[in-house]
């Protein structure tokens, strides 16, 4: 009977439309109980029907989802719409409770969830509460790991898991992350599922000779120790797909492909049911032969397949058939990862460890796909920064969701809009900046209109407005004014420190404090190379440089600016550094010695540190990837045609500009780029900043270039070591030409050698006496190629596509010129009372948690200050310097009613790792009511996992757990045991912890109730 209603589906939807399906039958039980049933002692082949669906690549999000722009492709599978992608499968599983699915990207089920009926939707929560209708990852997106910041992850995660479980409940909590389609993988994205509580990891790519070495020696499932520091909950059991996330070659049994369909009526001429079982055993018994287990995970299903599903499911019904009837030892059933998972787990072997990453990804000899880790250098810059702002955008509408504010929808849509923005902008074809351009652009637009709408509703609503091109001097009000208001807001839970800069229009100003006391001030002249940028808008010709002195946490400072002359404001005295100069900097922590060759740091007279930086470029290999040695450089892979770089040329020389708070030097290289280097006076958190600006990169010579950085530090010897970071946070160690886990070759001596930067690179000599840390303001690729070296790859212009399907050249414009791009990094050296490994970790976080700046034209007044405390109050809050509030968000989703018991999500984080410094790397207790003493008095507390959708006791209650092999077992940290105080509500975190708490608030808040300030209606959100 099952049989003739498969058969007939099709038809049945045409007659009966949504109202004549069946609900399906409910079992009772999803989860591990609603997996199909395995036969001990056979081949147990699990089917995997699934659907990869990007949120934007060679198409729009939108596009994707509704299935326009379908002509013209050379690939049939960019014609599908997920819309129907869903609405098919739904119908199908209705059909059958033994047919599985799984759903990833909830961006994509979320906008179908919201268009479908009552009917619909019942459907699908029975298919969701009996298993056939399974969530893997579950996360707003399949986020990248290279280039996506932690803090991002963590939100696009928490983001679409936060979304099921609200309108589907437990039965749609995913229980396994599915990272199939990202190049490349990194530790602390395990980290991050394994604190989400999922019990495996499954993915899809890896290095060429990784993959050989594990299939030959049956090691291509895992426990990855995900983090040291952390112990067992840090581990999780890792599986590697055995063909990326393909079907066996023909196979294929979409609508839009070409395989042989089964035919298995021995009337038909064309019958061929037995053969292609055959077929099919024998794939399955050679991917059989390299897993450790006699369970086979076979992953049916492709891009955007499954929009007419039939064509998958009838295909799969008679191999089933089929295969079950022809081999007594291959039992195959409709099945998920997780059940696979179960399937593993109840074998009860032992599995090898893994400690470190999976990087960098190669797929050939010449194909190393770390270009990625910089292509589309601006682009990385705004989404970071739309993360950065996000972040203060959630504590606001915290603070307003906590005073009772009337009309609050408006600013929590806002805060939504970006939320999703940047959640999608982390896909693994978004901030990779492997997307076609035309994509590239909606991405962009996203994040615009969600930071311009959080700014329309919060700040602009009191006249202060947001300058987004800041970095490129521009913001209309600071141009062009004589008199205007600066209000510092500072996202970090304890006060720092920040010099600030301003693009003005004169050389005169004076600058003061709230409470009206004067700062030093100075000006610094805006380097030509910026004002000649091609677009350049601003009228400023200076830039305001003076000190925000202990910005309150989570709170603003105010300040004055002023046109003229005070007594403690400076200009910039300006001296060329000739050829045979040597210019002279004390800025009270060390001097510097410059000469146009080198500088040197010295501390009292001693010479501490010989170093030069140098602006280069290797040529982009061209080619047309007709074979590996063809392979073109492009927006994936970096192929640096040679391993010689070529330096760019000073051009007239260097400038130095002198004042009491900054002494700047302007180079100028070529006609394309130039680099300022500032000391500031006094300043502790780094020693150098560099400002650097590349581009239009010249493509007329038909040669496509790899833009770099390189510092050569005379007393680092490195012995190729060095150290990149893991999304922002773990460091890891890096070895030239050197894989911990097998060995490489030399075919790509320099792209082999390069990492993700996501916000640092280090180097070190072995007994740690001198080192450097370079800290970044957005990803880039980076690696030690030279002794005594680090580089970084700045900016990207190619002239081939790498042919990895986006078949468009990255070589973006702007102004109808190739894309001029600015941007900073940080120099910390190790020298006397400055341990760069402290001062790295402080200065990552306060660079993600750069204090945000808005702008109002004329005198600073009380009203103007009392109105933005109450979108910013300054609460009384200070965590210890080792931790950090990662996030503080309203937990409910939508809020819910404001009058009272109202819930926070509030997650903590110890930001050093083990033995980091004697003193902060030490365990450290935190008082949730000290904490948020601002917020009123706490009810309850619960903790959670990372994803804020279980309770983190029942999650590890429930956590599968493993058995690692004798030979590779340490002494591995047992699962946490902290000290807290829980009727205090304070809990400890150990180095490189993150705990996650819903805080319900007693029904009385400490903060004043305020007027309604948000007025304007809200645009739908999707
Ligand atoms: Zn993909």
């Amino acid at each position: 009977m099952m049989r003739y209603q498969v058969l007939f589906s099709g038809v049945l939807a045409i007659i009966l439309g949504c109202q004549g399906y069946p609900q399906p039958e409910k079992a009772g039980s999803c989860g591990y109980e609603s997996c199909n049933p395995i036969k001990p002692g056979l081949i147990n082949v699990h089917l995997v029907p699934h659907s990869h669906d990007d949120v934007g690549w060679l198409k729009t999000v939108d596009q994707y989802f509704t299935g326009t722009n379908r002509a013209n492709w050379e690939w049939e599978n960019q014609k599908p719409g997920v819309q129907y992608v869903i609405d098919s499968v739904v119908k199908e599983l209705t059909f059958a409770p033994e047919k599985k699915y799984i759903q990833v990207e909830t961006a994509f089920f979320w906008r179908w969830w919201l268009e479908q009926d009552d009917q619909m939707k019942n459907m699908t929560r029975s298919l969701v509460e009996n298993g056939q209708l399974e969530f893997v990852s579950g996360g707003w997106s399949m986020n990248d790991e290279g280039a996506a910041h932690y803090t991002a992850i963590i939100d696009q995660m928490s983001l679409g898991v936060r979304h099921l479980h609200d309108v589907l409940g437990d039965c749609a909590r995913p229980r396994v992350a599915w990272q199939i389609d990202p190049f490349g993988h990194s530790k602390e994205q395990a980290n991050i599922f394994a604190l989400m509580g999922f019990d495996g990891y499954f993915f899809g790519r890896l290095d060429w000779r990784d993959k050989d070495k594990r299939l030959a020696d049956k090691s291509m499932e895992m426990i990855w120790q995900a983090q040291s520091s952390t112990g067992e909950d840090s581990d999780i059991f890792t599986g590697i797909n055995y063909n990326g996330y393909s079907p066996p070659a023909t196979f294929c049994w979409d609508i839009y492909c070409d395989d042989e369909p089964m035919m298995d009526n021995p009337r038909l001429k064309d019958y061929n049911a037995p053969r292609r079982a055959q077929e099919f055993i024998q794939s399955v018994r050679e991917q059989a032969d390299h897993y450790r287990t006699k369970n086979v995970k076979i992953e049916m299903g492709m891009d955007f397949h499954y929009q007419s599903a039939i064509s998958w499911y009838r295909n799969m019904d008679k191999l089933i058939k089929f295969v079950n009837n022809e081999d007594p030892e291959i039992n195959v059933i409709y099945s998920t990862p997780s059940c696979y998972l179960k399937a593993l787990h109840d074998e009860q072997l032992e599995w090898p460890i893994k400690k470190d990453d999976f990087f960098p990804y190669a797929s050939d000899p010449h194909a190393y796909w770390t270009g990625y880790f910089s292509s589309r250098s601006s682009s990385k810059f705004q989404m970071r920064q739309a993360n950065q702002i996000l972040q203060a955008a959630k504590q606001m509408t915290s603070v307003a969701y906590n005073k009772d504010v009337a009309n609050l929808s408006p600013l929590e849509d806002a805060t939504e809009l970006i939320a999703k923005s940047v959640a999608i902008c982390q896909h693994h074809d978004a901030i990779t900046g492997t997307e076609k351009q035309y994509v590239a652009n909606d991405y962009h637009d996203r994040l615009s209109e969600g930071v311009d709408g959080f700014m329309r509703q919060s700040i602009a609503q009191n006249g202060f407005t947001y300058c987004p091109l800041r970095n490129v001097t521009q913001c209309p009000i600071t141009e062009t004014s004589s008199k205007f208001v600066i209000n510092v807001y500072n996202p970090l839970a304890r006060a720092q420190s920040r010099f600030v800069r301003v693009p003005v229009k004169s050389e005169e100003w004076v600058v003061t404090t709230e409470t009206g006391e004067e700062i030093p001030c100075q000006t610094v002249p805006i380097p030509e190379p910026v004002l000649n940028m091609p677009g350049q808008k601003t009228k400023a010709l200076f830039e305001l440089v003076f000190k925000a002195d202990n910005i309150p946490p989570l709170g603003g400072s105010f300040f004055q600016a002023t046109e003229g002359v005070g007594k403690s404001s400076s200009r910039s005295s300006k001296r060329i550094l000739k050829e045979k100069d040597i210019l002279e900097f004390d800025n009270g922590l060390f001097t510097t010695v410059i000469s146009q060759g080198k500088t040197q740091l010295k501390v009292e007279e001693e010479l501490i540190y010989t170093f030069n930086e140098k602006y280069l470029w290797y040529t982009g290999h061209r080619g047309d990837n007709s074979n590996f040695d063809k392979r073109a450089s492009g927006a994936y892979i970096f192929r640096p045609d040679g391993e010689q770089a070529e330096e760019l040329a000073l051009t007239g020389e260097p400038i130095a500009y002198e004042g009491e708070l900054v002494i700047e030097i302007h180079t100028t290289y070529e006609t394309w780029a130039s680099h300022v280097r500032r000391i500031y006076q006094g300043e502790p958190r780094f020693d150098y900043e560099n400002e650097w600006l590349v581009g239009p990169v010249p493509i007329e010579d038909q040669v496509g270039k790899e833009v770099i950085y390189r510092i050569t530090v005379d007393e680092i010897e490195n012995a190729g070591e060095f150290v990149t970071d893991s999304n922002g946070r773990q460091m890891m160690a890096r070895k030239r030409n050197f894989r911990p886990t097998f060995d490489i070759n030399m075919t790509e001596p320099v792209s082999q050698n390069y990492y993700p930067v996501n916000s640092r690179i280090g180097m070190s000599t072995k007994e740690g006496k001198h080192g450097l840390v370079i800290l970044n303001d957005r990803s880039q690729a980076g690696g030690s190629i030279h002794e005594n070296e680090l580089e970084l790859l700045l900016h990207r212009r190619l002239m081939d596509d790498d042919d990895f399907g986006v078949n468009e050249t990255l070589s973006e414009e702007a102004f109808e010129v190739g894309l001029v791009v600015r941007g900073k990094n940080y120099l910390l050296f190790n020298h006397e009372d400055s341990n760069s490994n402290v001062r790295h970790r402080k200065l990552g976080l306060e660079i993600f948690g750069t204090p945000l700046m808005f702008f109002k034209d004329g005198d600073l007044n009380a009203a103007d200050v009392a109105k933005q405390r109450e979108l910013f109050p300054n609460l009384d809050v200070s965590l210890p310097q080792n931790i950090h509030l990662l996030t503080l968000e309203p937990f409910d989703l939508p809020l819910g009613p404001v009058s009272d018991g109202k819930t926070l999500l509030v997650r903590l984080e110890h930001i050093f790792d083990q033995e980091e410094d004697t003193e902060l790397s030490q365990p450290q207790a935190v008082s949730l009511p000290e904490l948020l003493a601002s917020f009123g008095v706490i009810e309850a507390v619960e903790e959670l996992t990372l994803g804020g959708n279980e309770p983190w006791a029942v999650a590890q209650a429930r956590r599968l757990r493993w058995t690692a092999e004798d030979n590779t077992q340490q002494e591995q940290v047992p699962q946490r045991d902290h000290k807290d105080d829980s009727s205090a509500f304070t809990y400890e975190l150990k180095p490189m912890s993150i705990r996650t708490f819903k805080v319900t608030l007693k029904g009385e808040t400490s903060l004043e109730t305020t007027t309604v300030f948000f007025q304007e209606p809200s645009r739908g959100i999707v």
